[in-house]
């Protein structure tokens, strides 16, 4: 989500409860460290290759939905093909239930490989029981027969006047890493995490209406539309029986519009497709073959909100006489910036909203600066300065609301970016972004990794800037901590040996695939058995925990053959 114009003053003191970061971040301390030292422990960062074999995702989903239009429900028989690789057996299933949060999910059926089960519904967190435990490679195919009834208020979930926008709808896995998420949803932010999966979507309207969806739209025939979509976290759905439809071709990329206005149509083509050039520039190409941009019924104070290849407008925001440099093109900026950071590069929003929401609040600035530099100081005051002290390392549990989170995570979010490309300088500013979204597409990004890759992209120390922001023990030493990776370079098979070496004494390391976690120990020299770790690229994620619970990380992509 969401927009700048939140109920608090953009500018204002934090709350109780954010303030209380404050004592978490400490004072930046400036200290020279030997750079040449510390580069050649470092090393380069490792250049983005593209690598030969993508794995199919863990999980497909089939959802077959009939929407009521005038009585504002979805009946919906939810189909989940699911491979276990975390490699440890899972004894049941847990997936998130967006919905249930506002108590309109009424789940009439839960059935595990066609036999009926009781499923456990706890607030936002719904567990199928297995009969038997899924064995790491195993899949299995679970059934969901929900009706969902969207509030008749506006929001990202919402049947209203104006149409439905079904933003969060199904329930939908929950990440397993280690263990299931169990986390409650909570309504500040955007607290969803997920991983990639395919789509499969056959959607039936009771009285005609325009239909827009994540993915491609396969067919349709009448009132049934079908959609498919690949690789992606979510699948949003807009309907209205009045959109002003548009489309255009930028590069590979299909861009749709469905605007409440021919006006706002014209508008949101145009400049979508200047966002997505140079958005792409910046950061490698637009992941999707479409991105449809649509009004729906959000508040005006929300702004918008980020689905992959979709991306929802407050249709109650006024279209300008002027589009550029106004309120409503730097949203949608943002919100296609999303489509990076959020949807191609995961985070897990609740801890580590900031990996995608300060990234997308910069993009708006960055963009400016470059392509209209006249409004850059205007983009930055709306955007990003002001704010409040805090700790941008926060989750948005830590917020009682959204202007407060907003303060901290976006605002002084960008202002660190904004302080990390003045100190790198542009070029080894964006490669280090566009190496970070090559590193972790269609993965789940790391914050700590990600301010890693960034030291080992500077010639200068950054725990003072760092620590002026976050609260990550790992940056806070005034001295850079180093440590050393040794890992093979090609790709893995069979077994792969990794040496770790560090200036500190190392409690703990872990070493992960994705989700999988191949090693867990104090040992520092290890040798991972890859024998039943299926072929395809990885996020190898290395994490050290320090004697003083400094947790540290470096990520690279790999690739593990047969
Ligand atoms: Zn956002």
């Amino acid at each position: 989500m969401h927009s700048v114009r939140t109920d608090t003053a953009p500018a204002g003191p934090a709350t109780s409860r954010g303030v209380s970061h404050v004592s978490r971040l400490v004072t930046p301390v400036h200290l020279a460290v030997a750079l040449a030292v510390m580069l050649a422990l470092i090393g380069p960062a490792q250049p983005p290759r593209a690598l030969a074999t993508e794995q199919p995702p863990a999980a497909s989903y089939r959802l077959d939905a009939a929407v009521d239009v005038a009585a504002g429900t979805v009946d919906t028989t939810e189909v989940v093909r699911l491979r276990n690789v975390g490699g440890t057996p899972l004894p049941s299933i847990v997936f998130r239930v967006g919905p249930n949060g506002g108590g309109s999910c009424t789940l009439r059926r839960a059935a595990v490989e066609g036999q009926d089960v009781t499923a456990q519904l706890d607030g936002s967190v719904l567990e199928l029981p297995l009969a038997r435990p899924l064995a790491p490679a195993a899949a299995t195919e679970l059934t969901l027969t929900f009706t969902i009834a969207p509030p008749s208020t506006p929001g990202r979930l919402a049947a209203t006047r104006r149409g439905m926008a079904l933003g969060n709808w199904f329930p939908i896995l929950a990440v397993h890493r280690g263990d299931w998420d169990r986390r409650q949803y909570v309504d500040t932010g955007d607290a969803f995490f997920s991983q990639v999966a395919d789509f499969d979507l056959t959607l039936t309207t009771s009285t005609a209406a325009e239909v827009v969806a994540t993915g491609q739209r396969a067919d349709a025939d009448g009132r049934k539309v079908h959609y498919v979509a690949s690789n992606v976290r979510d699948l949003a759905v807009a309907i209205a029986p009045d959109y002003t439809m548009r489309t255009a071709t930028a590069g590979d990329t299909t861009i749709i519009v469905a605007a409440s206005s021919r006006d706002r149509s014209a508008a949101y083509l145009g400049r979508a497709t200047e966002f997505i050039r140079w958005l792409g520039d910046k950061l490698g190409p637009y992941p999707y073959p479409t991105l449809v941009v649509a009004d729906v019924d959000l508040p005006a104070s929300y702004g918008g909100m980020e689905y992959p290849a979709l991306v929802m407008m407050a249709g109650r925001i006024p279209l300008p006489s002027q589009i550029e440099g106004s309120f409503l093109d730097e949203l949608l900026l943002h919100e296609i910036a999303h489509q990076w950071f959020y949807a191609l590069v995961g985070n897990d929003e609740i801890d580590d909203p900031w990996l995608d929401e300060a990234f997308a609040t910069y993009a708006i600035y960055a963009y400016y600066r470059d392509a209209r530099p006249d409004l850059a100081p205007g983009a930055y005051r709306e955007w990003i300065a002001g704010g409040a002290s805090g700790d941008v390392a926060a989750s948005v549990t830590d917020f009682p609301s959204d202007g407060p989170y907003i303060n901290v995570v976006y605002r002084r979010g960008a202002q660190f970016l904004d302080g990390l490309q003045n100190q790198l300088g542009d070029t080894a500013f964006w490669a280090l972004v566009r190496d970070h979204v090559a590193t972790n597409r269609d993965r789940v990004a790391t914050p700590r990794a990600f301010l890693d890759r960034a030291q080992a992209s500077s010639t200068t120390p950054l725990n003072p800037l760092i620590s002026q922001y976050f609260s990550y023990r790992a940056f806070q030493s005034p001295e850079t901590r180093l440590w050393k990776l040794d890992a093979p370079a090609g790709p893995w098979s069979g077994s792969a040996h990794l040496a770790v070496s560090a200036d500190f004494p190392v409690a703990r390391v872990q070493v992960w695939l994705d989700q999988r976690r191949l090693a867990d120990g104090p040992a520092n020299d290890l040798t991972l058995d890859l024998t039943d770790v299926e072929p395809g690229e990885y996020v190898l994620l290395v994490q050290l925990s320090g004697q003083d619970e400094a947790i540290y990380e470096r990520s690279r992509r790999i690739e593990v053959i047969r």
